[in-house]
């Protein structure tokens, strides 16, 4: 098969395997939506799922992202998703629409502040982690006092939540643990309404649990074992 198949097909098989887990959970299919995460694969692939009918990209280097970004398209929604460093901000404030790993104050403030014109969108990654923070996003006990700072900041508009499974853990748990953890939150700061949660190895879970954005790489693209 040539890539165009492969890709096509894999997106195809993505595409409805939601569509199935959507039903089985009662959800409309239309609160979704699937971010092909393209980290590290070649710009012609990002061109295959962009004559596909793909529009959200997620990336997680800014360097890699901004060179993609000058390349495709302006219709496109770039998500970070990565690991932030503050040195980075304001390069990553010129692609991406949405940041979905905000854990620290000082973060949201840089971007605040690069984004005065229109406000950021941004998710704030919750830990799932035991010890909490250990691989990034703010231990669930933290997040409301969290929040509280980042909300009353006027260059950013707190979309949702996001978090990754925790590696030792990958089952039910944690996602029951995320929708309670994101229907408390919500209940205090109801702008938040997306959940960003569930990979390749998790997304049908994460949409029984309440995931709107699913962020999803290697089932559409493959192994990133091409590094
Ligand atoms: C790489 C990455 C993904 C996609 O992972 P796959 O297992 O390839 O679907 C999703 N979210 C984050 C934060 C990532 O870094």
């Amino acid at each position: 098969m040539n890539r165009q198949a492969e890709i096509k097909n894999n997106l195809q098989i993505v595409q409805d395997r939601i569509s199935v887990a959507c039903s089985n959970a009662g959800r409309d299919i239309n609160e979704i939506t699937l971010v092909a995460v393209t980290k590290t694969f070649d710009i012609k692939d990002l061109e295959i799922l962009y004559s596909l009918g793909i529009r959200q990209f997620g990336e997680n280097r800014d360097q890699e992202a901004s060179k993609k970004f000058k390349e495709l398209p302006n219709d496109i929604n770039w998500h970070f998703q990565g690991q932030i460093q503050s040195n980075k901000l304001k390069s990553i404030c010129n692609w991406a629409r949405y940041i979905h790993s905000v854990d620290q104050l000082k973060h949201a403030q840089i971007i605040s502040d690069l984004s005065s014109d229109s406000p950021k969108s941004i998710f704030i990654q919750v830990s799932l982690d035991n010890p909490p923070e250990s691989r990034g996003g703010v231990d669930p006990d933290k997040l409301e006092a969290l929040a509280v700072e980042v909300s009353k900041l006027k260059g950013v508009s707190i979309e949702g939540l996001m978090a990754v499974a925790p590696i030792d853990n990958p089952g039910t748990q944690a996602f029951v643990n995320l929708q309670r953890i994101h229907n408390n939150f919500k209940s205090k700061f109801p702008q938040a309404r997306h959940l960003s949660a569930g990979m390749s190895g998790d997304y049908e879970m994460a949409i029984l649990h309440g995931a709107t954005h699913l962020r999803i790489g290697s089932s559409i693209l493959g192994n990133r074992d091409h590094l």
